[in-house]
């Protein structure tokens, strides 16, 4: 069999997660645009399909499929949690002025220059930057605020 690119069931299969409709559109609503949506967004793209979803099944699915490692969670400061479907190794970018979050990838050949002590098993890094966007950095400086 040729390996062809991945479709969501095959993520779902090989991950082991038990496939139930609300965690397939969850996953889908994710996949469809990759802007590190957060739970109440991810709730409105997956609601427009299914409209019996409430926001607590989202938020027990988005737990499931983080927990499954179908997805990670995206933590920066005290904002909502966002979600990110792309399990390549990368960073994320956080725009200070428009909230904008990116996918910065990540260079193996840096990843393994952290100074661990030996025998520590990392599980996972986690890296933020921050900063102005490209798009922001251009315009003139008219704070909304
Ligand atoms: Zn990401
Ligand atoms: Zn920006």
């Amino acid at each position: 069999m040729k390996p062809q690119s991945e479709t969501s069931d095959d993520a779902m299969t090989r991950s082991g997660i038990r496939l139930t409709p609300q965690r397939r559109y969850v996953y889908e609503a994710l996949m469809e645009k990759r802007d590190h949506p957060t739970a109440l967004e991810v709730f409105l793209r997956a609601k427009a399909r299914m409209p019996s979803l409430s926001l607590a099944t989202v938020y027990n699915c988005l737990d499931a499929l983080t927990e499954s490692g179908l997805i990670r969670q995206v933590n920066c400061d005290r904002a909502s949690s966002r979600y990110c479907p792309n399990l390549i190794p990368h960073g994320h970018f956080f725009c200070k002025e428009c909230g904008v979050v990116f996918d910065v990838p990540l260079n193996p050949s840096l990843a393994t220059e952290w100074e661990v002590p030996q025998g520590t098993l990392v599980s996972h890094v986690e890296i933020n930057l921050r900063g102005t966007c490209a798009s922001c950095a251009q315009k003139p400086n008219t704070s909304t605020l």
